[in-house]
């Protein structure tokens, strides 16, 4: 359970809406904010700079409120929410509410508003390459997810040479993982995964052939998640000890949200095989 700074009906008046005389005329608008935070440090000090100033809080909300102007309530509270947790580090998680009591609806009522939960996840990449000069592609990688507002590297794991995977024919794999928080969904994480290969110069031409950068999700908090282009978690992880290892330095301890064994409990197990 997390600590809760809470910010009730702040009043704005700003140019949000569908129609044009909602973006020329403007409107009251209220925000409501519930931030999820570890308030332990401050509470025990009395000292502020260890806390979200809420004074700032609102203050940023009302400008940004003022600044832009979004048609609909869900993307003005989509991309305030990020922005949120962007600025104010210590805010791990937010529900926003952003509430139109004068919404052009022609019936009496009190209130519409839209209500969106938002937070920092943490995910597990493995990372791979075995052309050219491998370490400097991997380098290369965790430089350019660090140059996304949206992804904080936490930690990156040694690398490990390892023997190709798959029965193709081709040079030696040099093979890590990396610890990351993202306010992306698994979605977008993926597509920046892919842009990242790309710019590293990746050709999709044989499966589990030779590859400049190869970037996958592992695990993306505990979330088990399954469609046509993305399965979470990566679906062979358990049967790669080029993966398994590099984890053992990053999160021994992840429990595996299928399987219900702790990655220090499949690499075990995949020893033994
Ligand atoms: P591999 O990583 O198995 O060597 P690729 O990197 O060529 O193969 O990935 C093939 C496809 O796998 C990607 O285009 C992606 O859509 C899909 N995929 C499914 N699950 C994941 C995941 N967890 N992480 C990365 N890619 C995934
Ligand atoms: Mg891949």
């Amino acid at each position: 359970m997390m600590d809760e700074i809470r910010i009730r009906r702040l009043e704005i008046f700003a140019h949000h809406g569908v129609y044009a005389e909602e973006t020329q005329n403007g409107q009251f608008f209220y925000v409501n904010a519930t931030l999820y935070t570890n308030t332990v440090a401050a509470g025990k000090s009395d000292d502020l700079t260890l806390s979200t100033n809420y004074g700032d809080v609102c203050l940023f909300i009302d400008r940004w409120m003022k600044e832009n102007t979004y048609k609909l309530l869900e993307a003005a509270a989509e991309h305030l929410a990020e922005a949120l947790l962007l600025r104010f580090p210590l805010i791990r998680e937010l529900d926003l509410e952003i509430e139109k009591p004068n919404a052009p609806i022609p019936l009496p009522f009190a209130s519409v508003s839209v209500k969106i939960h938002r937070g920092w996840h943490r995910a597990y990449l493995a990372v791979g390459s075995n052309m050219g000069d491998k370490k400097a592609y991997i380098e290369g990688a965790v430089k350019s997810l660090e140059d996304h507002p949206q992804i904080q590297v936490v930690k990156v794991s040694d690398m490990i040479e390892t023997k190709p995977y798959g029965g193709v024919e081709q040079d030696m794999f040099l093979n890590g993982a990396i610890a990351v928080d993202t306010v992306f969904c698994p979605e977008d994480l993926l597509e920046v995964l892919h842009e990242t290969e790309n710019a590293a110069g990746r050709k999709r031409t044989i499966h589990w052939g030779p590859r400049t950068l190869d970037l996958d999700i592992i695990f993306y908090d505990d979330l088990v998640y399954e469609d046509e282009n993305l399965t979470i978690p990566h679906m062979d992880m358990q049967n790669r000890m080029f993966v398994l290892e590099p984890l053992m330095q990053l999160c021994p301890g992840y429990r595996h949200p299928v399987f219900g064994k702790t990655v220090s409990e499949l690499r075990d197990r995949l020893a033994d095989r």
